[in-house]
């Protein structure tokens, strides 16, 4: 639109990006699923000129596929990145991303507060490979700045982290990778790109769990990573051609749905988080909360400079440790006790006995997980009920 320079706002970018249906379907208003593995070449030459990387087109949807084009140019465009690249989960977002920028062994420098799967992939099995890590506090700046060498492909960081909440100053870290040369990989899971934007802070390349906010309805595991795009196009004829970790048609089309209500979704979460965070602030049974909504939030100023709202996770220590979170988490009945977050329902977990179980005492407590932590995923409920959930199961602890 000219009155805006050619550019939609985020809204309306997550219901219309990358898609025209006269020009990319037989004018289907919604996204098409293509669920076919492969496409047909006009000719032998047009074969050739595709396989040659001369001419784009659709070949093998272990490859590419026209649903996820759609999804992947309009992430981008959310995104403000070149170009994108869908995947069967944001562990193989993850790992494709480390594996291409990691070409040959070498180091990573990444923060120390990080999703479990996340840590697990870098500490343990990309060692096997050849590729180290060093884990850093993330506010240190000296700390990211001492642990590159000459061996270190890249940087890595999630804000907020999972599931202390930290908030990294991406500006800062960008800063110091760039003076080395190196690039600065950002995940964006809890936060989206409707809540943030790490390219606009320096970040170069960015990877998501689509199986959270994106999809947002809990239905399927997925992933994605935005980024330039000759790098992308490295990974997707490389790693992911030979590799494998392609997402599925239908999958991704759920996504492109999720895409869609992102941006209501995500100020209801945020709306909600914040209220039950001020309640449960202020609840006696409750010891500390970490939101980056609260004022009690040591990057509190920052999030403010790096987000649009606060998201919906948040965790809190309840008074009685380990045995009066387990006593918590038994005794909620709306709440749903699994190991997930960014559904749409609220859910609840215990992550030292979960998801960060794999993680020795030691590096749980570096991790900054304690046994009184309880970790929420506020959904979109009405704040009544899922407070009133909260009260009753309280009520039911110690007793
Ligand atoms: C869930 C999650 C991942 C891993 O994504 P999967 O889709 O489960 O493979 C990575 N990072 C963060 C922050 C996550 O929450």
């Amino acid at each position: 639109m000219s009155s805006r320079e050619g550019k939609y706002e985020f809204e309306t970018v997550a219901l219309h990006g990358g898609y025209s249906p006269k020009k990319d379907s037989q004018s289907s208003r919604a996204v098409p699923i293509y669920q076919s593995t492969s496409f047909v070449f006009n000719d032998a030459e047009h074969a050739a000129r595709l396989f040659a990387l001369e001419e784009a087109g659709n070949i093998y949807t272990r490859i590419g596929n026209p649903t996820h084009d759609v999804f992947e140019k309009r992430v981008a465009e959310l995104e403000g990145a070149e170009a994108g690249l869908v995947t069967s989960s944001g562990m193989s977002a993850i790992h494709l991303t480390a594996i291409t920028l990691a070409e040959g062994g070498g180091e990573i420098v990444a923060s120390k507060y990080l999703y479990g799967g996340t840590y697990h992939l870098f500490a343990e099995t990309l060692a096997k490979y050849g590729i180290k890590t060093n884990f850093v506090d993330p506010h240190d700046f000296d700390a990211w700045e001492e642990a590159i060498n000459e061996d270190t492909k890249f940087l890595y960081l999630e804000s907020p982290g999972n599931p202390t909440l930290d908030i990294v100053d991406i500006e800062k870290v960008a800063k110091i990778a760039h003076q080395h040369g190196l690039k600065l990989v950002v995940d964006n899971t809890f936060c989206t790109p409707y809540l943030s934007q790490p390219i606009k802070f320096g970040a170069d390349i960015v990877v998501h769990s689509a199986t959270k906010y994106i999809g947002g309805h809990g239905s399927s595991i997925g992933g994605i990573i935005l980024g330039p795009a000759d790098f992308l196009l490295k990974a997707r004829t490389e790693g992911y051609r030979d590799i494998g970790p392609a997402a599925s048609p239908f999958n991704t089309w759920l996504f492109i749905q999720g895409l869609e209500s992102l941006a209501l979704r995500m100020d209801r979460h945020s709306e909600n988080a914040l209220k039950v965070a001020k309640w449960l602030e202020e609840h006696p049974q409750v010891e500390w909360v970490r939101y980056p909504g609260l004022e009690s939030h040591p990057q509190h100023d920052l999030a403010k400079k790096q987000q649009r709202a606060f998201g919906g996770m948040l965790c809190f220590g309840i008074k009685g440790g380990i045995k009066a979170g387990k006593e918590l988490i038994n005794n909620v009945e709306l709440c749903s006790l699994l190991a997930n977050v960014g559904d749409a329902r609220t859910l609840i977990i215990h992550p030292a006995s979960t998801t960060h179980e794999q993680l020795s005492a030691q590096e749980q407590s570096e991790a900054g997980i304690t046994d009184n932590l309880i970790r929420l995923s506020v959904g979109i409920e009405n704040i009544d009920d899922i407070i009133a959930d909260l009260e009753q199961a309280f009520n039911k602890v110690n007793s």
